[in-house]
């Protein structure tokens, strides 16, 4: 290193000549405003066009190859980044960066020069939308290099593959021109969608309001076949919704319209004309694929369009949210199994609890769901084998069975799936790889279905979650303790149970809709306050994790532990917020809570469990979303084998019959609170 200055044998050269821009802003740039509140609604786009469909695959495919380019870059320029400790050490890591083009600015203009070295891309893409997608990459590297605000960095970037490549980011609309959108824009109204495709029972010409006084379940509109306006001008445009793309700067195609799919029944319209009512707060629109084997291509297409309001609750929601108390002290303990809550008023005897577990019907629907899953990966193992028998050897069975046909002189059984284990070498590897063995249309077909059935299994977990989530918080109120417990660790243990139940999505879930109402979330930690092992009284006994039950021998509080042991969190205070382990149980407290238990069941006799308090009913969230059944046909065999297995009496996994009802409720064993005396 030299003394002319900072990393001065590896700064790249610059040009003396000035660059030519456009000058400052004329006017003062439009920012957001400081809490403005920010909600995404998704809509499904009509790619059913063979033409704007080949343009969406292209645009992606684009898109697809600068953005790997640019990954490449990024994973080399990382490289040299840790690479160089010394000057890192010596000038900083800022200027270490700097000089490396690791910044925001230095990305785009490396995806600039791929776009424009390609010759052909800018034929389908925009220099907004190349732009955002750098952005988007140096993000992931930047998540890398430097700790976020908790103090954790990503591992190495990875390059994303084509399969797995899902969202082009829009750039948002001018707030100070009108009608000024940049990369994807959506023109229309609700009224003029639902004079184009309003349903023939609505009469010709339905109107917003003729069509909110109408009761759930009426079919709103018909969308089975959708039309683009083709040239408008759209500045004065009222007809039904459409997402436009102006193609790239060099394209001769023209725009790409897309049809917005709006739900069809009267159910979601409250949420529709929420979101969509008014252009004025229309923001930003992001282009999302996912897979879907019912769609033509194989892709469905949605328009993530960002809007500048608050999210939509729905009325009951708003409702069960407004009695929420805002004075309510709430410690949940976290399980693999079940979320114990209780809650404690102003007035220590003002004590609540619920306890969250799946029932035996979610317990049910559970086992239907993974046997579902069993049978598809059943099919595509033999799908498999099947096409790539050379791979696989006899299972002990067929052998078995050869060996006796061959003794008794019978000739071999030929066509077979075989059931055996993977050829494989002295190493342990597959002889062929798995990525070089044939596989059949049908396997293709079928994993893409296993896949968004998991997709689909998953946002409804996410919908239940919030649900039971909003109830915890109406009856508990909006001020929450939690012990800070590594939840993702757990599934090393507990994986499948805890996959099934999924506790951390309930009280991330618990977490947002708190800091929304104003409340509080504040984590523990577990060191710090050891509930478990502690009593309402202060005596320490430690529990292994086997023991379930609390049992004082001080003060002779008898109880479940999770219930316990979220009372004695209410008793918590923190020095600071922020910091989990700065916090301690207020004993005196803890001794007021204990007395409280006391006083109002003259023994602590079923105290905790008789303030539980029941979660309402939630049929809906129970309903799947996000994913379309995709047909597995049972066989004639496999439905007889189905109803064999169910008349096998207690401990069998019964028949695989839908039933809906409240997938998760309370439980409220008896006797889980009792003086020892
Ligand atoms: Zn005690």
């Amino acid at each position: 290193m030299t003394a002319s200055g900072p990393c001065a044998d590896t700064v790249k050269e610059v040009s003396t000549t000035p660059t030519k821009t456009r000058g400052p802003n004329k006017t003062k740039p439009w920012r957001m405003p400081a809490g403005q509140a920010m909600a995404t609604i998704v809509l499904s786009l009509d790619s059913s066009d063979a033409h704007a469909r080949r343009r969406l695959e292209t645009l992606y495919f684009t898109i697809f190859n600068i953005r790997r380019a640019l990954q490449r870059d990024a994973q080399r320029l990382c490289r040299e980044y840790w690479e160089r400790k010394s000057d890192r050490d010596e000038f900083g890591w800022k200027v270490v960066a700097g000089d490396l083009g690791l910044t925001r600015r230095g990305f785009e203009q490396l995806a600039r020069g791929h776009a424009l070295a390609a010759g052909w891309a800018m034929d389908h893409v925009s220099a907004a939308l190349v732009y955002h997608m750098a952005d988007a990459v140096f993000e992931d590297a930047a998540r890398h290099l430097w700790s976020d605000a908790s103090g954790k960095r990503h591992g190495p970037l990875k390059i994303t593959k084509f399969h797995e490549f899902f969202t082009i980011f829009g750039r948002a609309r001018s707030h100070t021109t009108d009608n000024k959108w940049e990369s994807f824009r959506v023109y229309g109204a609700l009224q003029g969608h639902l004079g184009a495709y309003g349903h023939g029972s609505l009469g010709t010409h339905p109107t917003l309001a003729q069509v909110m006084d109408l009761p759930a379940g009426t079919p709103l509109l018909h969308q089975k076949h959708m039309t683009t306006p083709a040239a408008t001008k759209w500045s004065t445009y009222t007809g039904p919704l459409v997402m436009v793309f102006a193609g790239g700067p060099n394209s001769d195609a023209g725009e790409l319209q897309l049809p917005v799919r709006l739900p069809q029944g009267r159910g979601q319209w409250e949420r529709v004309t929420h979101f969509l009512s008014n252009p004025e707060t229309w923001h930003k629109i992001d282009l999302v694929r996912r897979p879907d084997c019912s769609q033509p291509g194989g892709w469905r297409y949605e328009m993530h369009l960002l809007v500048l309001s608050e999210g939509w609750t729905s009325p009951k929601n708003k409702a069960l949210l407004g009695l929420a108390s805002t004075t309510r002290v709430a410690c949940v303990d976290v399980n693999v199994s079940n979320l114990s809550v209780v809650s404690v008023g102003l007035d220590p005897r003002d004590l609540r609890s619920t306890v969250v577990a799946k029932d035996s019907q979610e317990r049910d629907r559970l086992r239907r769901v993974e046997a579902k899953k069993k049978r598809g990966q059943r099919r595509c193992d033999r799908s498999r084998r099947a096409m790539n028998e050379a791979q696989y050897k006899l299972s002990r069975s067929q052998i078995k069975r050869d060996q006796k046909r061959e003794a008794k002189g019978l000739r071999p059984v030929v066509t077979e799936v075989r059931g055996g284990a993977r050829l494989e070498g002295r190493d342990g590897k597959p002889t062929q790889s798995y990525r070089r063995d044939t596989l059949s249309v049908s396997y293709k077909t079928q994993r893409r279905s296993l896949a968004e059935q998991a997709r689909g299994q998953s946002t409804t977990k996410k919908i239940k979650a919030h649900d039971i989530a909003l109830q915890l918080v109406a009856i508990n109120g909006t001020n929450w303790i939690i012990e800070d417990c590594n939840i993702s660790g757990w599934a090393r243990l507990w994986g499948k149970s805890l996959h099934a139940f999924a506790p951390g999505m309930v009280t991330s879930e618990l977490g947002a809709i708190t800091t929304r109402l104003g409340g509080s979330f504040t984590k523990v930690s577990t060191a710090a306050t050891a509930l478990s092992s502690h009593c309402l009284c202060g005596n320490a006994k430690k529990k292994s994790l086997g023991d379930r039950v609390h049992n004082c021998g001080v003060c002779g509080l008898h109880g479940t532990r999770d219930l316990v042991s979220a009372a004695l969190g209410t008793c918590v205070v923190v020095g600071d917020t922020k910091l989990p382990s700065t916090a301690h149980v207020d004993y005196t407290r803890a001794g007021a809570v204990l007395t409280a238990l006391d006083s109002l069941h003259q023994g602590y006799q079923d105290a905790l469990t008789s303030q539980t308090h029941p979660l309402g009913s939630w049929v809906s969230a129970t309903k799947s979303q996000g994913a379309r059944s995709v047909g597995i046909h049972r066989t004639a065999r496999q439905n007889a084998k189905v109803s064999a297995s169910s008349t096998k009496g207690p401990g069998q996994p019964g028949p695989a019959k839908v039933t809906h009802g409240p997938a998760l409720a309370r439980s409220s064993p008896r006797g889980q609170l009792r003086l020892n005396s």
